[in-house]
């Protein structure tokens, strides 16, 4: 058996000044050997896109005390050139945030932050996505540390307790609840969104769309990620990339076209 300290992968869609990283970093430091494989920019909302058009160049992490890289790509890149290049062995675990905004019901199909931890979860690493549910900009240092207690002691209870092939956690946490913040299991909910485009007309006539709507959670009920958060407690959801619907399989096989 290993006596070496665990090796702790941390990657973001926020780039290497996210005081959401630097927090967890901190909080994460007492885990084991912290790695950081960062986007060079912000990336948010770039879900599991890989760069390979282009190369990759990985530079040395402007962040005074941490070992690590930030690297011209998504959060998925980072997660791969971490795992086969830049690593010197396989992490135990991989964490992505702290994320300033909640990543909740189908949200999660855009989130940079989730597919991080998906990655990991692909190439069978433990793996967890924070994020905090905070009107983005607007937050410190001290409003990210409830998520990295409670991130790292899921991260602990990741060392010992191993997830099923194919999953990950996606960890949610409110923002400005005072007290100890429970947490749940949830399941993930539906869209949080009623969308819409502001059309925009610039001075040369031309014509813009700018993605805007309104939150409105309605089609999340009782046991959802999105409901847990508003009742203030911290979710947990165990997510998993077998997007197929099992149990339409049978359904489908009566119909005409498939048949033998
Ligand atoms: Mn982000």
């Amino acid at each position: 058996m290993s006596h070496e300290r665990p090796l702790i992968l941390l990657t973001n869609d926020d780039g290497p000044h996210s005081e959401g990283l630097r927090v967890l970093a901190e909080r994460l430091q007492s885990l084991g050997e912290l790695f950081l494989v960062v986007p060079a920019t912000e990336v948010s909302a770039c879900s599991h896109h890989i760069t390979m058009h282009s190369p990759l160049h990985p530079s040395r992490l402007p962040l005074k005390g941490w070992p690590g890289f930030v690297v011209n790509g998504t959060p998925s890149d980072c997660v791969k050139l971490a795992i086969l290049e830049l690593l010197t062995r396989r992490p135990d675990l991989i964490l992505s945030g702290i994320n300033p905004g909640s990543n909740l019901g189908t949200d999660i199909l855009y989130s940079g932050t989730v597919a991080a931890a998906g990655e990991g979860a692909l190439v069978g690493i433990p793996s967890i996505a924070v994020s905090l549910d905070c009107a983005r900009k607007r937050v410190g240092p001290e409003d990210f540390m409830p998520a990295a207690e409670f991130a790292l002691s899921v991260a602990r209870d990741l060392l010992s307790h191993p997830l099923p092939k194919g999953t990950f956690l996606n960890v949610n946490v409110p923002h400005g609840v005072p007290g100890a913040l429970k947490p749940v299991v949830t399941r993930q909910g539906g869209s949080g969104y009623r969308e819409s485009y502001d059309k925009i007309t610039d001075p040369r006539g031309r014509v813009h769309y700018w993605l805007a709507g309104e939150m409105v959670y309605e089609t999340n009920g009782p046991g959802s990620d999105c409901d847990a958060v508003r009742s203030g407690c911290i979710s947990v959801t165990p997510l998993q990339y077998d997007l197929t619907n099992h149990e339409f399989m049978k359904n489908m096989e009566q119909w005409p076209c498939l048949e033998a």
